[in-house]
């Protein structure tokens, strides 16, 4: 049945081409009378449907809010309160444009904030 493919579907004996399946298991070619059943036809929809895994989708990461804080690139600033290199770095727009940026170190051994405007 190499030659079922694409849209339509043609009679393999005369080359016909052949109604869709309705309500019956087999379709008939009106010029051969040649029979085929259904399944030959739906066959390939149904070998073709993808079967989605639900447990995938949850493994999708959850934030935590409270680390938040703590996601942004680390640089080798010292905390001047535990003395320690590395403090993440992530800035916060103030409301006003005026104000500029406001950058924020927090220490990723005690989480001492630090800020600094620029
Ligand atoms: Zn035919
Ligand atoms: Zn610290």
């Amino acid at each position: 049945m190499s030659c079922f493919g694409g849209d339509t579907n043609f009679c393999p004996e005369c080359g016909n081409v052949l109604p869709l399946p309705g309500i019956q298991d087999t379709v008939r070619c009106p010029r051969c009378s040649f029979c085929i059943p259904v399944t030959e036809f739906s066959g390939q929809e149904i070998r073709s449907s993808v079967i989605f895994n639900p447990a995938e989708q949850s493994s999708v990461a959850l934030e935590d809010e409270e680390d938040s804080e703590l996601k942004g690139p680390v640089i080798d600033r010292r905390c001047s309160r535990c003395n320690k290199e590395g403090m993440v770095y992530h800035t916060r727009q103030m409301r006003s444009a005026d104000e500029g940026q406001t950058v924020f170190f927090t220490c990723i051994h005690c989480r001492y904030q630090e800020k600094e405007d620029s």
